[in-house]
């Protein structure tokens, strides 16, 4: 007997890893992407000698990846190899502050009592609560359809309830912050985790304080290779599974007979099949797509997540007080994410996240320059004058950087490039060039986030727009839920 076929749309890395899965449970499987090359978010581009991943550069919980190779009876090792970083973040404040966040506890409790005059201890407890909040929420929360029944009838939802007074629910993260740590550089510091799934910490729920303890206590890793070759390491494992992908084949239709999956159609040809997993973004999905299926309103109508500015540098010098991540923080939080999610537009005074890669994949600049990946997170697009926004955002940048490291940065750029909402929506159809589908603003937003599974039999979503946390390790998570409700 012939095996099942299951269609997938988009090979970002939550297409990737459905069709791995899909693989694994025995059935035949294509991929159809629209672009010329898979990833989606997660890509890479080469510019005069220097490589930059292009879009993500956190990477947290590397065991979802290896997961992959593993239930393929593979050794992860062989293909993907990765290293847990000493430091996660350099912090640099206007007023001369410089602070390592060290991943090891003991080692960020002495730099913070150093650097800060305070007493740690309080931090240590926050960072206890974060464990606490990850231990009685990950299972019911991240790991689950919260759209089943079923998913919420287990022990996991009875501890996850058991812990509701300490989960934050009824307080924002900025409020939480505030009460559980010691010094107004702590509380920034820990605000800043609401922009890891595109949210403002003054309007997002305290139990996005989970975030923390992905990054300190599981730990901040980094791939020995760069981002991209979590991409390429996926495919390679696909492919050997026997999953075929078309690349330049945008999917125009996902095709329902009697509320139940019967193909897509692409480059106007029709693809039979009984499974179809979309990781196109939810919204455009609905719109293009699945045109003839009534759209879950409430859900399509959520606030996107915030979206990204970035500026890829050459840089001809080296900076020995930089490291893999560091963050130049605005002198009011709270002003720039107003701008960003009331005003729709960008502070004067970002925000700005430099990511160099080259600190640990020496190849990725040449002898004696780095690879900058300058990054300011913006509001998702709604028509705002994008171009004259980038020089504004970028002279705002270098002015800023200018000041902290006090260098004279445009003498020091040999080549350059950008991304915008613009262009990545246009790059990964993702609604308004949102980074994580919607945003967490919103007390109920992850609960109206769009299930993995439809009305229409046979047919799943996956991705950053259907998962509450978003990201890489999130978007995972989602191919595991979806494939795992595939009969
Ligand atoms: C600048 C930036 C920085 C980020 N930083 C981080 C970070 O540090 N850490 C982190 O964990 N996450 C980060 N993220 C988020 C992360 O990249 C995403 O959560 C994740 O990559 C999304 O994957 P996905 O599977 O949802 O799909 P996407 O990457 O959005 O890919 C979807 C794919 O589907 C294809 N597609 C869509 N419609 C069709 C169609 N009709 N037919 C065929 N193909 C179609 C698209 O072309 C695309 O290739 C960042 C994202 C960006 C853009």
């Amino acid at each position: 007997m012939e095996n099942k076929k299951a269609l997938i749309v988009g090979s970002g890395i939550a297409g990737i890893a459905s069709a791995i899965r899909m693989a694994v449970k025995g059935y035949a499987v294509s991929v159809y992407e629209a672009n010329a090359y898979p990833g989606g978010k997660l890509t890479v581009m080469e510019l005069d000698g220097y490589r930059f991943d292009a879009g993500p550069s956190l990477f947290t919980m590397p065991h979802f990846v290896e997961e992959l190779f593993r239930l393929s009876g593979k050794d992860p090792e062989t293909y993907f190899q990765y290293a847990k970083m000493p430091v996660a973040c350099h912090y640099f404040f206007e007023d001369g502050t410089f602070l390592r966040y060290f991943s090891d506890r003991k080692s960020l409790l002495n730099e913070v009592k150093a650097k800060l005059n305070v007493d740690p201890s309080k931090l240590d407890q926050h960072l206890n609560r974060s464990e606490l909040i990850f231990k009685a929420s990950h299972k019911a929360f991240l790991e689950r359809s919260l759209h089943k029944i079923s998913s919420h009838l287990t022990i996991d939802t009875l501890n996850c309830i058991a812990h509701i007074p300490w989960l934050n629910l009824f307080t924002t993260m900025h409020k939480a912050n505030l009460k559980g740590l010691n010094h107004p550089k702590l509380v920034q510091i820990f605000d800043r985790y609401a922009t890891y799934n595109g949210s403002n910490p003054y309007k997002a729920p305290g139990i996005l304080n989970i975030i923390p303890h992905l990054e300190s206590g599981i730990g901040t890793y980094f791939p020995r290779k760069g981002m991209h070759s979590i991409t390429k390491s996926l495919v390679q494992l696909a492919e050997e599974l026997g999953v075929t992908f078309h690349y330049n084949s945008r999917v125009d239709e996902i095709i329902e007979h009697e509320k139940k999956i019967s193909g897509i159609a692409v480059n106007g040809q029709l693809i039979p099949g009984d499974v179809v997993i979309c990781n196109s973004d939810v919204k455009p999905a609905y719109r293009y797509l699945l045109k003839h299926t009534k759209a879950p309103k409430r859900t399509l109508e959520q606030e996107p997540s915030s979206s990204a500015m970035i500026f890829y540098w050459g840089i001809r010098k080296e900076f020995p007080q930089l490291d893999l991540h560091n963050i130049f923080f605005t002198e009011d939080y709270e002003e720039e994410f107003r701008m960003m999610f009331e005003e729709r537009t960008v502070s004067d005074d970002p925000t700005v996240y430099v990511h160099i890669s080259s600190k640990v994949v020496r190849s990725d600049a040449p002898d004696g320059c780095e690879n900058w990946f300058v990054m300011v997170n913006v509001p998702s697009n709604s028509g705002q004058d994008w171009d004259a926004l980038r020089l504004k955002i970028r002279q705002n940048v270098i002015q800023k950087l200018n000041r902290i490291l006090k260098i004279d940065l445009e003498s020091l750029i040999e080549t350059e490039d950008f991304l915008d909402p613009v262009r990545i929506e246009k790059r990964t159809s993702s609604y308004a060039g949102a980074l994580y589908g919607s945003s967490s603003n919103d007390r109920m937003a992850a609960f109206f986030r769009h299930p993995n599974f439809s009305k229409t039999k046979g047919l799943y979503f996956v991705g950053g727009s259907v998962h509450p946390g978003g990201g890489i390790p999130l978007c995972l998570l989602s191919a595991k839920i979806a494939t795992d409700l595939v009969p």
